[in-house]
């Protein structure tokens, strides 16, 4: 079997993989990212990216370079009652650096960040290889095997980095073990073309029937995500598309034209609305970051700026752990301990309101009061900030910058 040595083997080519892969590549680290999909394009993943994305970026003097991409800025969301807007976001009074949020299709993004480091000769990364087994000797995680299209073969690393996501592999071969899990909710999404008079923006309508959030996307699109209980989509599946169509209309009289074209389910995407944190994200020569070991539930879209603010975190730990030529648990865990509190009342948040957005049909009716009285306090613009906005820069040395 043919063997390939490396410092930094990357598993994943999300965001987080390859976001660290550009910094370590910058920093001359040789990394080597592993992703099993054959290139950039997926299913449709986060597309919005939150000022707090943009802060960072901003840290990272990347911030000009990822706008020269294609991508929509979002200077406004509104929150409705129905047809009433009972709050607003207005991005400019958020961050006044970044007054916006983007919607930057995830191959987009990824394309930007992979080009960016393919001009570092310490990164290499390989396409359609799928992760098989991890190298351990005397306790330690020394690489992985990986399926690169018909040929097995070994990757050795100093540092092997679990970046695959919510359903990470690596997570399961090294069995990391969960400290909480939740999943309550599936968000189902679809796109329509963008009505003509829709200002484009984000929009959260709650109703006493499912909560929905609407959002102008890049392509003259509007992507819109309902909210529906952890049983509730199988059984809308089983009652056939036709009373579904009903469903749509209800929760916005714009949605009529796609509902009428409706002949199945395929045109919708749902995404389990999961939760969870892995209890020790690092073991000897190795480390889990991003989804694979806190995923976020897709309430506040913060899933990229989480996933991506511990991939930098992580790259100053593992500079610093290549200075010192010390690759333990110990010096890795540092990574854990720097993210995990702010991850935490993030998800605290998110239980809180995944609460409000699915609960039992009393408090259903109850939701359209309780959020226009809500909205009407300083903690909704609180919660807002809390969500939106990185409460202090990253805690990195400066060489991780670009120039
Ligand atoms: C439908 C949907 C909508 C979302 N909306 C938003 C949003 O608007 N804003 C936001 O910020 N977040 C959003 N999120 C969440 C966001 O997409 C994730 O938080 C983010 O992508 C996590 O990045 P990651 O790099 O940690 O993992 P991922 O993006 O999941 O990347 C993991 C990578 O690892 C690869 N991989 C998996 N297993 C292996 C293996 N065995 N070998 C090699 N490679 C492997 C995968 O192919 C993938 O490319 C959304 C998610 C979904 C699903």
């Amino acid at each position: 079997m043919k063997t390939l040595e490396t410092d930094v083997c990357i598993v994943g080519g999300g965001p987080a993989g390859m976001l660290l892969a550009l910094l370590l590549a910058k920093m001359n680290i040789r990394v080597h990212v592993l992703e099993k999909q054959k290139n950039f394009d997926r299913e449709y993943r986060g597309e919005i990216l939150q000022p707090r994305f943009l802060q960072m970026l901003e840290q990272l003097n990347l911030k000009e370079y990822v706008e020269r991409f294609p991508h929509e800025k979002l200077k406004q969301g509104a929150f409705y009652v129905r047809d009433r807007q009972i709050g607003s976001i207005n991005f400019q009074n958020v961050h006044r650096n970044s007054p916006y949020a983007i919607s930057m299709p995830q191959p987009v993004l990824l394309q930007a960040l992979y080009e960016k480091a393919a001009q570092y000769p310490s990164f290499e990364m390989s396409f359609h290889s799928s992760v098989q087994k991890v190298i351990m000797e005397d306790g330690t995680v020394k690489g992985v095997t990986v399926k690169s299209g018909d040929e097995e073969l070994d990757i050795r690393a100093k540092i092997t980095v679990g970046a695959d996501g919510r359903f990470s592999t690596l997570r399961r071969l090294m069995n990391f073990a969960f400290e909480y899990e939740q999943y309550n909710m599936d968000l189902i999404w679809f796109t329509i073309e963008h009505p003509e008079h829709w200002e484009r923006m984000l929009r959260f309508q709650i109703s006493n029937g499912p909560t929905c959030i609407m959002g102008s996307k890049y392509g003259n699109r509007l992507q819109v995500g309902i909210a529906f209980k952890r049983e509730e989509w199988e059984t809308i599946k089983q009652q056939g598309i036709e009373a579904f169509k009903e469903t749509i209309v209800r929760i916005h009289p714009y949605f009529k034209e796609f509902a009428g074209s409706l002949t199945d389910f395929k045109p919708f995407t749902p995404l389990q609305s999961k939760l969870f944190m892995v209890k020790q994200w690092a073991k000897d020569g190795c480390i889990l970051i991003g989804d694979a070991a806190h995923c976020a539930t897709p309430i506040g879209a913060v899933g990229v700026s989480l996933s991506c603010a511990t991939a930098v975190i992580a790259a100053d730990v593992i500079v610093k752990a290549f200075q010192e030529n010390d690759f333990s648990t110990e010096m890795l865990n540092q990574v854990q301990t720097m993210r995990e509190p702010e991850i935490r009342k993030i998800h605290a948040f998110q239980k809180k309101i995944e609460n409000v957005m699915v609960d039992s049909p009393f408090l259903r009716k109850m939701r359209p009061i309780a959020i226009t009285l809500l909205a009407k306090t300083p903690l909704f613009a609180k919660i807002q900030k809390r969500m939106l906005l990185m409460p202090t820069p990253l805690p990195i040395h400066p060489q991780l910058s670009f120039e």
